[in-house]
């Protein structure tokens, strides 16, 4: 089996260690790649390889059209890779095959979209007088870190913006999801992207996470992954001032009054919690419902979630895949236990599937609790995974106090078909995006981003280009007229 490599300055390179990663398909426990692992060496390598490129000026000083058309290229390729991406991400990540073919297009559609803005970094010039200009700039070494979720979708979140900004990078794709991120830098090679300008390491977190973030070569950050890792990650960042983006975890909330169709917002709320076996960072993992429509509407979720069909993505009537890891699933098992042990009262699911075939890989029954307490681990904590958690709400107020009562505020939902109390409720419910009567709608265009402890900064939109770039002023002295300051140079 070829050992995947990394690309650093243009080059396939293994690391310098000659450490090597299993790459494992949950579905199965199968090693699909053997990957080499990088040590620090080798983040210094690819950070010293990126600051080149940045500095001799080969990418950021090339025409936005010009830098444009690489980007259009890029996604010309995606798509020509479709079929074999998406099942990439599926043997890796255990996704179901719809999902991943889904998020190929949406990373091809993020590349198009930022070609687009590419030619949008405008500044600013003001009255004549003032004889002063502002421009925008990119900001330069970019440390661009994504989670196993959506290996690809993020992967191309990032590295879009960033390239369109003028921006190179060091990208980093979990440790246990590299397939695809592999795949994309081979297009980055075929539409011959300038050496240097997009390195590739293949590593954990612990490893070289700590030197990409704090590597005084690197200008920026943008890290997608969990609220601790996130922390670290800003403790790092802070040495040397870099810039900061953080995507972090959450635990979005679902209200839902009595005043919508049940079978229908039953559906949007399974969607909401089980797309991706529960592994989203906006997945509604908790449904707050009007105590008037409760048990009908509990009942529903739970005759139509037994129904879920659970197994191998590859399998086109799959309609949840496994969990990623066996290490996350034995966590996800471990917040189930402890959420009983806390008095919360299981109502379907809960446990590892051990009928064969899916006994070979990490695969959760969708789950759903009840609860009362709302101070218990299961409702304030990611669990990430497919569990759902219920809490009964009677006044609206009391629904926005549960729905803002975590340290997180990624994203919620509210099901109603009252428009002045959906507006409300939008408003209220503190999060960075708030969904109505729909949920996990998400578009390139959209800037994606949480409140609280989800993070800061933006994803997507002109936001997150505007946050791969800095600001300058320059100011002109037009005349010949001496400064006047000093006495004696009159
Ligand atoms: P994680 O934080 O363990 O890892 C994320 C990435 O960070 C991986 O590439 C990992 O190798 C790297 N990493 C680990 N330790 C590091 C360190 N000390 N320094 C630098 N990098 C380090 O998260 P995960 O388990 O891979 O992903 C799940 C988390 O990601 C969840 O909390 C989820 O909510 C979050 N997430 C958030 C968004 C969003 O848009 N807000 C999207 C997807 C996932």
């Amino acid at each position: 089996m070829d050992i995947g490599k990394m690309y650093i300055n243009g080059e396939w390179i293994l690391a310098k260690e000659q450490g090597t990663r299993e790459i494992i398909n949950p579905a199965n426990g199968e090693v699909i790649k053997v990957v080499t692992e990088a040590t620090e060496k080798d983040v210094e390598e690819a950070v010293m390889s990126a600051r080149r490129a940045f500095d001799s000026g080969l990418w950021s000083q090339l025409k936005p059209e010009v830098r444009a058309t690489f980007l259009l290229k890029i996604a010309e390729e995606i798509e020509k890779s479709k079929e074999e991406l998406a099942q990439l991400e599926t043997i890796n990540n255990g996704k179901p095959l719809g999902e991943a073919l889904s998020d190929v297009e949406t990373a091809a559609d993020a590349f198009r979209y930022y070609a687009g803005l590419t030619r949008t970094a405008f500044g600013e010039t003001f009255d004549s007088s003032l004889d002063s200009m502002v421009v925008k700039q990119a900001v330069g070494v970019c440390a661009l870190i994504v989670p196993w979720n959506f290996p690809l979708q993020m992967a191309a979140w990032k590295l879009a913006p960033c390239l369109a900004a003028g921006n190179v990078a060091v990208f980093k794709p979990a440790e246990t999801t590299p397939l695809t991120a592999i795949k994309l830098f081979e297009i980055f090679e075929k539409v011959q992207l300038p050496k240097g300008v997009c390195n590739l390491v293949l590593g954990s977190g612990q490893a070289i996470g700590d030197l990409m973030t704090s590597h005084r070569g690197v200008n920026k950050i943008s890290f997608t992954g969990g609220t601790e890792t996130g922390k670290k990650v800003m403790t790092n960042a802070l040495q040397t001032m870099k810039k900061v983006t953080l995507e972090l975890g959450g635990k979005s909330p679902i209200v839902v009054f009595p005043d919508t169709d049940l079978e229908k917002t039953a559906e949007y709320i399974m969607f909401a919690s089980f797309l991706g076996a529960g592994q989203i960072c906006s997945a509604g993992s908790r449904l707050i419902v009007h105590e008037s429509i409760s048990a009908e509407l509990t009942s529903i979720l739970i005759k139509h979630t037994k129904k879920i069909v659970v197994g191998n993505g590859l399998d086109n009537s799959v309609q949840m895949g496994p969990i990623a890891s066996i290490q996350h699933m034995n966590k996800v098992l471990g917040m189930v236990e402890k959420a009983r042990e806390d008095g919360a009262i299981l109502l379907t699911g809960g446990h590892r599937i051990t009928k064969a075939p899916l006994d070979k890989g990490s695969f959760i029954e969708p789950t759903i609790f009840m609860v009362e307490d709302n101070d218990i681990e299961i409702v304030q904590e990611e669990v990430f995974g497919p569990v759902l958690v219920i809490q009964t709400f009677r006044e609206e107020e009391e629904a926005v106090q549960l729905a803002n009562s975590t340290k997180y505020g990624l994203a919620g939902a509210v099901f109603t078909k009252d428009f002045s109390r959906a507006i409300r409720m939008s408003k209220n419910i503190c999060s960075g995006t708030v969904w109505i009567n729909k949920y996990h709608s998400v578009n390139n265009q959209l800037p994606w981003g949480g409140f609280n402890q989800s993070g800061f900064g933006r994803d997507l939109g002109k936001d997150a280009f505007n946050e791969y770039l800095e600001t300058k002023v320059i100011q002109m002295n037009l005349s010949n007229d001496a400064l006047g300051f000093y006495d004696s140079f009159i």
